[in-house]
């Protein structure tokens, strides 16, 4: 018998690089099937989904500022390319018959709904995947910061961040043979050290609130449903 969900209601966050596959820019169709048929099969043990996704394999604001762009101009850009790769996970999953809503917040209601909270979580209520868009419409954030804002709004039992390592290392796993991973850490260990978790302004977020943060690897197969089935795949953040 298939193990039981563990949460209820799910907030993942995937970064845009991870819907670039080998390609190193923009969407790869096959990562795009994969991580729809992942979400499809946990949306199928009962679990209410909401998604938020970068923009890094578009366009990324700070890297736009660097090279001289006024810095609010290029997170606005950053945050419209969340909105082009929330479309693509949208279209992948609605062709495998899951019902999903796009909300965004910054109001483009020709291709998204406004974000309103609400109506977000009667969405999930409903058991419709809701993808959040634009990221928290304001320059000088990330889409990690809103994913915590929007896991705490909509009141998800956990962020699952998921990553291209299987988890928090003390140092890179793909540069020494001898890092070793944590299992759990608290979000004390993450600021004070400094670990390539979130940015601290997410991690500060979900510290206040006591949201756990699950960081884990998305790459291997059926991993998405694994972890929310409670098998201890990555590193947990928590108090
Ligand atoms: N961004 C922003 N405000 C937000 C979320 C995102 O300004 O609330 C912009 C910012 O420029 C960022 C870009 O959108 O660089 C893409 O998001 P992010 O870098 O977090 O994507 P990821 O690294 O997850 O692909």
């Amino acid at each position: 018998m298939a193990a039981a969900p563990r949460y209820k209601r799910i907030l993942l966050k995937l970064s845009g690089e991870a819907l670039q596959g080998a390609q190193g820019y923009g969407v790869d169709a096959e990562v795009l099937r994969t991580i729809a048929e992942e979400v499809k099969d946990v949306v199928a043990l009962g679990v209410e989904v909401a998604l938020v996704i970068g923009g890094g394999n578009i366009f990324r604001g700070l890297s736009a500022a660097a090279s001289g762009m006024d810095r609010a101009s290029a997170d606005y850009m950053g945050m419209l390319a969340t909105v082009m790769n929330s479309l693509a996970l949208q279209d992948a999953l609605e062709q495998r018959g899951v019902y999903t809503r796009v909300m965004s917040a910054i109001e483009m209601k020709e291709v998204a709904e406004p974000y309103i909270r609400r109506r977000a979580t009667r969405h999930l209520e409903k058991g419709r995947v809701v993808i959040f868009a634009a990221g928290t419409g304001n320059p000088y954030f990330t889409t990690d910061t809103a994913a915590a804002l929007r896991a705490m709004e909509v009141h998800a039992d956990v962020l699952m961040k998921a990553t291209k390592v299987d988890g928090v290392y003390d140092k890179d796993p793909h540069k020494h043979k001898d890092a070793v991973r944590y299992a759990r850490l608290t979000y004390l260990d993450v600021l004070a050290r400094g670990l390539n978790v979130m940015d601290s302004t997410a991690i500060s977020l979900c510290k206040e609130n006591s949201l756990p943060i699950l960081v884990f690897n998305m790459l291997g197969r059926d991993n998405i449903r694994r972890v929310v089935c409670g098998e201890e795949l990555g590193t947990l953040v928590c108090a």
